[in-house]
Parts: structure tokens; sequence; C-alpha cells
């Protein structure tokens, strides 16, 4: 009998346990494995705030996927998915057509603007290596060209538009790493600004306990970073932004973390999308093609009670898992396991050895929150390629420079 192919889409957290898994539980000749992504290598999302901000270098927040994955077991190729064709069981890429068996959507999410003019122009997001290295490039060029002309004090003007997890561990790490740029450029740090632009009344996720974001807006003030709460971003210009109520704030630096939708390649492909995120079944395949698991931020999986789970990379890396499993219960004729999320808690960053988090239900905060925090790295880190990882990343990690 032919092996069946399976096809995985995309690397990041998702995709990448799900290839990882697979490769431990299957024999070569039963199923082919393809994977692919749009780069050679694996990056951790959640790391991304640092090497944006420059606290941290770009490649400790990186993996070569060749180190992985078992090449015997698991084809990679690199390469952008441009079309899913569900109908025909077809992926076109950049330079080749893929066909499946099955197939594993793991191409995560996009800048979500809400259509707010001006904001995919001008604004920079976090949400890839590459994203990353510009921005701290811009960063630090702004201080240059304030150092070299007019001197104009918006050049030193960082506005950060949404103060939800994304946006408050990034101001968090940038608090830091703007004192150490005014000594390299010689820049009186009395005249740094950095904005956060929130449209809710407060910063961080509302389901955060009430005395925890208190206290992460308190650390975030006394680093310096003033808020604008309750007020929403208008739209975008090259040298600034318009807000809600009125006020224009010149600023060399817009950064956007005001949310994220699923890829946009599901909803091309017919997939009924909320927010470009398809609903799974209880074994995470889409209700209209079940030969298709979709996983992380491309999928929405309820909760028990009716509500959807917020998409995250704990959650990616649990569906990983569970769908490599339930392929293996496919190929072999055997009943599926349902997914189970099993919610261990959620921590976020406030800069240096500050963070705050719920642990299941236990609080936690300042330096145990931001040690837990090091812990959860390592433990993905671990899952994904042993200690020696653990080891390369964490401790004999690349340094930067300035
Ligand atoms: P991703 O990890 O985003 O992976 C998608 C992969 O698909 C990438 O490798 C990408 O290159 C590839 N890809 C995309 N399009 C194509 C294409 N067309 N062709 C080929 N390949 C493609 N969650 C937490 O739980 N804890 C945190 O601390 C945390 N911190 C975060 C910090 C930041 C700055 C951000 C932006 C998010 C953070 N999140 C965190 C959310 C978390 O990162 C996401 O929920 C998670 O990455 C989703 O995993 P995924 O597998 O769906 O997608
Ligand atoms: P988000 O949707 O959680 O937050 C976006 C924020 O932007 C919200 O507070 C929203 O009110 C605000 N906003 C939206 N439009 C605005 C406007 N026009 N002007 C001003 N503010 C506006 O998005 P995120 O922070 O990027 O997080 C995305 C996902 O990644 C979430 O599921 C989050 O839980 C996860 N994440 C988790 C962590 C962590 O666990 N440490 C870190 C980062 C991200």
């Amino acid at each position: 009998m032919k092996p069946a192919k399976v096809v995985i889409l995309g690397a990041g957290y998702g995709g990448i346990v799900t290839a990882i898994r697979l490769q431990k539980l299957i024999r070569a000749e039963e199923v082919k494995v393809t994977l692919v992504n749009k780069h050679d290598y694996h990056y951790m999302t959640t790391h991304l705030h640092m090497p944006a901000a420059g606290t941290d270098h770009h490649e400790n927040a990186r993996v070569a996927i060749s180190e992985l994955i078992n090449e015997r077991k698991i084809h990679f190729v690199k390469s952008t998915v441009q079309q899913i064709l569900p109908e025909e069981k077809k992926v076109i890429l950049a330079d080749e057509t893929l066909t499946y068996d099955y197939l594993v959507v793991g191409l995560g999410s996009e800048t979500e603007t809400f259509g707010i003019p001006g904001l995919r122009e001008h604004a920079m997001s976090i949400n890839s290596i590459n994203s990353v290295r510009f921005i701290r490039q811009h960063i630090e060029y702004m201080f240059a060209k304030y150092k070299l002309t007019s001197k104009h004090k918006e050049y030193l003007t960082f506005v950060v538009g949404g103060a939800g997890f994304t946006g408050t561990e990034f101001v968090g790490e940038l608090a830091d790493r703007l004192p150490v740029l005014c000594r390299t450029y010689d820049v009186d740090p009395a005249l740094v600004q950095i904005i956060n632009v929130e449209a809710s009344p407060t910063a961080l996720p509302p389901g955060l306990p009430h005395d925890l974001v208190e206290y992460g807006m308190e650390v975030m003030r006394r680093k310096g970073v003033q808020y604008k709460l309750s007020t929403a971003i208008k739209a975008c210009e090259s040298d600034g932004v318009l807000l809600g109520d009125g006020q224009f704030i010149p600023a060399g630096t817009i950064i956007w973390s005001g949310g994220v939708r699923g890829n946009s390649l599901l909803q091309q492909a017919g997939f009924d999308v909320q927010r470009g995120r398809v609903r799974v079944d209880d074994y995470l395949r889409s209700f209209q093609y079940p030969d298709v698991f979709i996983t992380g931020d491309c999928s929405i999986v309820m909760s028990p009670e009716g509500m959807p789970y917020p998409a995250n990379a704990q959650i990616a890396v649990q569906q990983g898992c569970n769908t490599a499993r339930n392929l293996l219960y496919t190929l072999r004729g055997k009943p599926l396991r349902p997914f189970a999320y099993d919610y261990k808690g959620t921590v976020a960053s406030l800069g240096r050895g500050e963070a705050v988090g719920i642990l299941k239900v236990k609080k936690v905060k300042g330096k145990f929150a931001a040690l837990i925090k090091k812990v959860i790295d390592a433990r993905y880190l671990f899952l994904i390629g042993g200690i020696p990882l653990v080891w390369r990343k964490m401790i004999f990690k690349q340094k930067i420079t300035t």
C-alpha cells in the first residue's frame, strides 16, 4: 500500500510540535510527511518583544528547523504557501504544488489593523524575526537621526498602539533599552517619550485580576512609560498618530500591537472563518474538511463554557501534540482522542526582572513571576530540542553588542 501523504503548513508552535511528535510516533514507511515553512528556521514569537526593543539578540529567538526534525522521517520544504485548495487536496507553493491525504494548517496569525487608515503603511508590528530586526534598527536610527539633523523632539517619541500582552511586553523592554541608547548617542533621557495608547480603560488584557493590572501599570509608569487609556488610534501618518480625542501625537516610531487575526489563506481557501480563524471540531479538524487539521492561531477552540480560548503559544503546543497523535490514529484506523486544553496559566513580562501573571489560579508578580516566565521559555525549548537547546538559547546565548 502506498504511504499516506501528510502535509504540515507552518513551522511555528503548532506546526513544529506536530512534526516533532509525529516523527517519534510513526514508521517512515507508513506515512510521507512534508513540512512547509517560509523560513528554514522556527522562531519563538513569545521571545520577539526582546529583540524588537534590542534587549536580546534575535538569534536567541530562532532555531534551524534542520536541528529539530529527523529528515529521514520529515521532508522539509522551505517555501511560501500561496493557496490551499481543500476540495482538490492540494497546496500551491511559490515553486511547486503538493498533494495530500491529510493537511495540518499552522500558518499563525496576521496583524489586525481594523481598517485604520495608514497603519499598514506607517506602523511596524512585532510578528517575525525580520520585523523585529527592522524595529530594532529603526529605533537606533531615530537616535542617530536626532543627533545628526535638526533635533526634532518627535524623533525620540515612541508610540505603541495597543497595551494588551504584546504591547505591554514590548513597552517594558523598550523602557529598559532606551537609557542605554541615550548613553550611546549622548541624548538627554528627559527628551525621550514612550506613549502606550490603549482603547480600553486599562493596560493588559481584561481577564487579568485588577490588582495585577495595577501592579503592571505602576511598574511601567516607574520606568517612564506614559499611558493614553480609553483612547483609540484613529489614523496613522508617516510622522505620528491621530487619536480618537482629536489629538495628534508626532512620533518617529509607531509600533502597532492592537491585535491579530488568523492567516488570510484560510478565508481565501473557502473555510468559514471568524477574524480569519476556523472553528474546529473536538479533534481539531475543520467541520467542512475533516481531512484538514487546524492548529494554533488559525483555529478557534471553544471552552466547555462556550467561549473561544485565547490564541496563544500554550494552546498551539498542546494542539500540536494532539494533532500528531490523532494523525497516527487516523492512519491506523483507531478512534481519535478529543482535544482538552490544559490551561496552566499566563505570565506577561514587564521588562527586566518584572512580570505579572496567573499560574492556574495563583497570582504571581515581580521577580518570582519573571523567573516563572524564564522557566516557561526553558520548558518549551526542552520540549522541542532537549537540554542542548536550552543551554544554547538561554545559558550560552548570543550576546547583543550595544
Ligand atoms: P506561529 O508560531 O506564528 O507560526 C506560524 C508559522 O507559519 C511561522 O513559522 C511562519 O513563518 C509560517 N508561515 C506563515 N505564513 C506562511 C506562508 N504563507 N507560507 C509558509 N509559511 C508561513 N503566547 C503565549 O502563550 N505566551 C507568550 O508569552 C506569548 N508572547 C507573545 C509575544 C509576542 C510579541 C507575540 C506577537 C505573540 C505572543 N504570544 C504568546 C502568542 C503566540 O506567539 C501565538 O499564539 C503562537 O505563535 C501561535 O502559534 P502558531 O503555531 O499558530 O503560529
Ligand atoms: P490583543 O488583542 O490581546 O490586545 C490588543 C490591544 O490593543 C487590546 O487591549 C485592544 O483594546 C487594543 N486596541 C485595539 N485597537 C486599538 C486602537 N485603535 N487604539 C488603541 N488600542 C487598541 O493582542 P496582542 O497583545 O497582540 O495578543 C495577541 C495574542 O497573543 C493574545 O491571545 C495574547 O494572549 C497572546 N500573547 C500572550 C502573551 C503572554 O502570554 N505573555 C504575550 C503576547 C501575546
